[in-house]
């Protein structure tokens, strides 16, 4: 039911714009009045010719269009020389004015029945809008007897409706209008989210510190030594979030951390030193990376210098995943091992440990804070510090949204000679003059990255696929290219990763799967296909990759023509630019802050009806209101902290709740 209310309209079909088929506008929603002429059924097998239905009225003619359409329904629906009102989206296709899959085609007697504006909702596979306009109806009604939750001073000054009203509003629009952001029912909704969302930060916050860290201290000869087998010496942005961390660790207090930096500002080397630490105090140490490519990364990367300076690593890996698991879980029982690496899954089977003071997550952007936190809850122990690592830049205004009550330290400094990385943006009708420059490059010696949007043909995308281009790209270099992406079988990944980084291939393609962390120094060029398909900050991440080492390092943006008024703009500010910051508040300007973490992408969205664009100004307040709920009524137990419980259930925030009691 829950998720129900909060499916908001994606937009609304007004049925008052009844325009004749002449006077009718590109883009706009229309309600035509029109008779049906003619079906023009696509060849048998042809799927991808759509089946048209020609129809006019006395001003002109228009064609309906339907995508793997069944005859004899359409057939049914549109009569040859019926009389029939369409609503939807008019589009103009070669010169043709027509509507693509229309929202409705009825007769007279039923679209007397219709409601002159009707919300229309972004569909779920095999679900219509009239099935969820029923099951709505019923959601609504049990929604209707919860007690007002938000102070009713708020309510008066910003002129908002009550929950159950705000919700009838937006879900049966007396106008378009009533259905935007911006709207009033909207925007008291978007609050109720944000409101949610704060109280549940808070209180999960609440709960990680309640549980007191211990006191490690140490007197740093571990850390001098690994600082001494460093081939560099550190930042200074390194050193300043060290003493951070480092004061953390041996405060009794619990640390909550988050370490954010730029890919490439070296914040891999910070986790060592402040695992070192802990170490050294006589505790144990986790890192968790999102993928198992990055654990075995981080794995050998450290090593080198583990060795030298006498850490134990554990490399950490699936059942299944190579011998010596048992073994190493008993290490790490028994305090064998001092850092433990493996991926964010693994740790969240529970992991019995010796003593834990430490726990990374080196996460990217890939979590909300909620499963950050929890994350961080599974893999603790009795209450381990929790450094988390972001490489997606936040800017300053959405912090609190995103990272609640965490410290931050920020590492704003690149280390030293990094070269620029040239940026092109280059059309997929210059491919042949691309091949010429990568086999040059090749022959002299380097590496490539080749990343495309997807990994086999879709019917819902016309990217090309990383199986088709690596077809191609062997044909012409052969075994010279390899592949790289998500599903593969693990031993396989592994296998194509150490090829590459150890120079054997020089041309890898991929996925995104890349994305995230992979540090392979000698890979000076990216072509990041179909470019105009990633976010901003995907991009950037991508572009990340290269820039590593000695050589001049170059990405190619290859995009296919015509590239739109957006990813024109994306793609002109990564050319400008290689600053996060800058990149992340551009992205957030373009499309909004869920889009930018990736969490769409990874199928967990932040929030269901805020909308970064136009409610950045409720998180404030929401922050406020909820800091003043708890000081008053720490475990919401007055008559408001009772409808407020409500509140949390209804976001699903109930991990949030349990957590009223627990601890
Ligand atoms: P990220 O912040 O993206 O995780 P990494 O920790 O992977 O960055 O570091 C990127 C590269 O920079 C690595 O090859 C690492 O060895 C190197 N590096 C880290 N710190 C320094 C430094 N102070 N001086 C020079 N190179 C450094
Ligand atoms: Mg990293």
């Amino acid at each position: 039911m829950r998720d129900l209310l909060f499916h908001l309209p994606s937009g609304a079909v007004d049925r008052r714009n009844r325009p004749q088929v002449a006077g009718a506008l590109p883009g706009a929603v229309v309600t035509l009045e029109i008779r049906v002429l003619q079906h023009l059924v696509p060849p048998r097998g042809r799927d991808r010719i759509p089946y048209r239905v020609i129809c006019e009225d006395e001003t002109g003619e228009i064609t309906l269009v339907y995508f793997n359409a069944r005859q004899t329904y359409l057939e049914q629906i549109l009569p040859v020389g019926e009389i029939r009102f369409v609503s939807g989206r008019l589009d103009e296709f070669r010169g043709e004015k027509q509507i693509v899959h229309p929202d409705y085609a009825v007769d007279a007697a039923a679209f007397a029945e219709l409601p002159p504006v009707e919300a229309i909702y972004p569909l779920t596979k095999g679900v219509s809008n009239r099935q969820i306009a029923k099951a709505l109806a019923e959601a609504l009604k049990s929604a209707a007897d919860l007690p007002e939750w938000l102070d009713p001073a708020l309510l008066a000054q910003r002129n908002w409706p009550s929950f159950e009203p705000a919700l009838e509003a937006v879900h049966h629009p007396e106008t378009p209008a009533a259905i935007t952001p911006e709207s009033a029912p909207f925007e008291r909704l978007a609050y109720d989210e944000a409101l949610a969302n704060q109280l549940a930060i808070l209180l999960i916050g609440r709960y990680v510190r309640r549980r007191r860290g211990k006191a490690r201290t140490a007197a740093g000869r571990l850390s001098e030594a690994i600082e001494a087998a460093l081939p560099y010496t550190l930042t200074k942005a390194q050193r300043e979030a060290l003493s951070e961390i480092r004061a953390d660790i041996a405060s009794p207090e619990r640390m909550l951390r988050l370490l954010q930096g730029d890919v490439g500002s070296g914040k891999t080397v910070v986790a060592l030193l402040a695992i070192a630490a802990v170490v050294e105090a006589g505790g144990q140490g986790a890192l968790m990376a999102p993928t198992e490519i990055l654990a075995r990364q981080h794995y050998e990367g450290l090593q080198p210098v583990a060795k030298r300076v006498g850490l134990r690593l554990a490399l950490l890996l699936g059942r299944g995943r190579g011998g010596g698991r048992q073994e190493t879980l008993n290490a790490i029982e028994n305090g064998e091992a001092d850092i433990v690496i493996g991926t964010h899954a693994l740790f969240q089977e529970g992991i019995q440990f010796k003593d834990l003071g430490l726990a990374v997550v080196d996460e990217q952007h890939r979590f909300g804070v909620h499963q950050r936190l929890a994350l961080a809850g599974k893999a603790d122990g009795p209450g381990a510090d929790v450094l988390v690592m972001s490489a997606t830049p936040i800017p300053r205004t959405l912090q609190l949204t995103f990272f609640g009550d965490m410290d931050v330290s920020s590492l704003k400094e690149k280390p030293p000679g990094r070269k620029p990385i040239e940026t092109r943006a280059v059309s997929l009708e210059r491919l042949d003059e691309l091949m010429e420059g990568i086999r040059r490059r090749i022959a002299a010696g380097d590496q490539i990255y080749w990343v495309c949007p997807l990994i086999e043909e879709s019917e819902l995308s016309d990217g090309t696929p990383a199986e088709v281009r690596f077809a191609h790209l062997k044909s012409v270099f052969g075994d010279r290219v390899a592949l790289l992406h998500g599903r593969m079988r693990a031993d396989e990944k592994d296998g194509v990763t150490a090829a590459f980084k150890a120079g054997e291939i020089p041309l890898l393609v991929a996925t995104t799967v890349i994305e995230v962390g992979v540090d392979v120094p000698n890979a000076a060029i990216i072509v990041i296909e179909n470019a105009e398909r990633f976010g901003l900050a995907q991009l950037h991440q991508l572009r990340g990759r290269v820039g590593r080492g000695e050589k001049a390092s170059s990405c190619i943006l290859l995009y296919k023509p015509p590239l739109g008024e957006t990813a024109a703009a994306r793609l002109g500010i990564l050319r400008e630019t290689e600053d996060g910051f800058r990149i992340a508040e551009e992205d957030l300007r373009l499309r909004g802050a869920g889009e930018m973490l990736g969490t769409r992408q990874s199928g967990t969205p932040l929030f269901r009806i805020v909308r970064l664009e136009a409610h950045q100004h409720l998180l404030e307040v929401a922050r406020k209101d909820a800091e003043k709920i708890l000081t008053d009524d720490p475990f919401l137990e007055s008559e408001r902290g009772q409808a407020l419980r409500n509140l949390l259930y209804l976001f699903s925030r109930d991990e949030a709740m349990q957590l009223l009691t627990a601890g």
